[in-house]
């Protein structure tokens, strides 16, 4: 196979002109169904590329602490590939893209037998009802909010205002919630699986926390900041094949096909992108398309991979130097 060779200056100048290309970018909307994602500031921009080795380039606002939102899903994911293996969550969830929106409903009536997959709303609160130690919420939370840690090296904790404000109007999720209950497919209390869902929704996380757990799923499990085993490698690629599949909901095709990069959003502003074997990226910006992502986000990670000219299916080898 073809090698091709990038140097860690490269990489470092990728980031900080697309930075200054992209900053200016307008369009998009901050959600507004969480009233308090709609008064986030919009003009807020980040970049934080992270690599096996650790090295870490970041511009802009990296150390800002926004709403986790759907990323959390490919956190709490991987808790429950690790609790329950791979077999068993494409038996109690699935592995299967929607093509529907995150929030659908009739997706869950399409598929009555699987909440489809851990990256949609349905398949997450499922996710949250499947974590153990099973009954008890308090041990659940600890679990979750101990693998955020443990997969982005440092500390997170809920934004209380932000959880509020999700709880008062999760109505579809309600909804989402007992319809699966319906259908056997929430393994745990209801409203206990439902909340832990909210909550983990709630975290306040930075780019650079999510460059860095994007780089540990890059790196075959490995935390490359603490140097930690955080999952066993064999579930690298199915996480990442679920972040492939369904990462943008029904825009997730045109943006593998655009951007060469296995992508998962947030309604928050957050982007975490996945290069196997090579970096970890994470953008954010508040403005949202109509599917949900980032605007200046998504045009962050794009940029990075064509000024970089990577793409995960080049079907080349990719040797990151230091020179
Ligand atoms: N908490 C949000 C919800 O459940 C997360 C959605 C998202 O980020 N796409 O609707």
């Amino acid at each position: 196979m073809e090698t091709k060779t990038i140097t860690k200056s490269q990489i470092r100048e990728a980031v900080e002109q697309t930075y200054a290309e992209c900053k200016g970018i307008q369009g998009g909307k901050n959600a507004d169904y969480i009233p308090y994602l709609a008064n986030i500031d919009p003009e807020l921009f980040g970049i934080s590329l992270t690599l096996p080795d650790g090295t870490t380039y970041a511009v802009g606002d990296t150390e800002y602490k926004f709403g986790i939102e759907s990323v959390s899903k490919v956190l709490t994911a991987i808790l429950v590939l690790k609790q329950y293996g791979a077999e068993a969550v494409l038996k109690q969830i699935g592995a299967d893209a929607t093509g529907l929106p995150f929030n659908s409903i009739f997706a869950i009536l399409l598929e009555n037998d699987h909440p489809s997959t851990p990256l949609v709303n349905a398949g997450a609160i499922t996710a949250c009802s499947m974590v153990q130690p099973q009954g008890d919420s308090w041990g659940k939370w600890e679990a979750i909010i101990n693998n955020f840690r443990d997969l982005c090296a440092t500390e997170s904790e809920v934004i209380d205002e932000l959880y509020r404000s999700e709880s008062d109007t999760n109505f579809n999720n309600r909804s989402i919630a007992w319809l699966l209950k319906n259908y056997g497919r929430i393994y745990d209390d209801v409203p206990m699986s439902l909340d832990l869902y909210t909550r983990q929704c709630s975290v306040g996380i930075t780019a650079r926390q999510l460059g860095v757990c994007a780089a540990t799923i890059a790196n075959g499990g490995k935390n490359p900041v603490t140097g930690v085993q955080v999952f066993a490698p064999e579930l690298a690629p199915k996480i990442t094949t679920l972040i492939s599949s369904v990462g943008f909901y029904q825009n997730t095709g045109d943006w593998l096909y655009t951007s060469g990069i296995p992508a998962k959003s947030g309604v928050g502003g957050g982007v975490l992108g996945v290069l196997p074997g090579v970096f970890g990226i994470a953008a954010f910006a508040p403005p949202l398309d109509p599917a949900g992502n980032s605007v200046r986000a998504q045009a962050a990670v794009k940029s990075v991979m064509s000024k970089l000219g990577l793409g995960v299916f080049d079907g080349v080898a990719v040797n990151v130097s230091d020179e």
